[in-house]
């Protein structure tokens, strides 16, 4: 069963404008941000304006113009900070085993330099 969404993680707290962040895009649905820790030159935060736990809550609850919001800012984002052509490497945690950390789902857009393979064995 999906976790309850907990309105007082750090991206809920984002969303209604308690912590800052440094915005990347915003629209009806959706909102993008610099990762505060990151992890290649590009590092990009775009997360649902919903109440939404992970990929699977997210899957099985959002609208369709929700779904849609979120990929289009996904290829708006990847032109406009010129990884598109170069390539990039988005990633969704979840959960204990995926390591989320931020229970509020959301996709990280990495990119800039080559990434190297896809998980560690730690
Ligand atoms: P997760 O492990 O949940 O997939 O990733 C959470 C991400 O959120 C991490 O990459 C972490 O650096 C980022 N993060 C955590 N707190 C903040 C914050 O207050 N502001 C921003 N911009 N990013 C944050």
């Amino acid at each position: 069963m999906a976790m309850a969404y907990d309105p007082n993680n750090i991206f809920a707290k984002i969303l209604r404008g308690e912590i800052p962040c440094k915005k990347l895009h915003e629209d009806e649905f959706v909102l993008a941000f610099a990762d505060i820790n990151p992890q290649a030159p590009v590092h990009i935060l775009v997360i649902p304006k919903g109440a939404y736990v992970s990929a699977q809550d997210f899957g099985a609850r959002a609208s369709a113009a929700e779904s849609q919001a979120i990929f289009r800012a996904i290829a708006h984002l990847t032109e406009q900070h010129g990884i598109a052509a170069t390539g990039y490497r988005l990633i969704s945690n979840a959960g204990v085993h995926g390591h989320q950390e931020v229970p509020h789902f959301h996709f990280h857009i990495l990119g800039g330099r080559a990434l190297g393979s896809m998980l560690t064995r730690s």
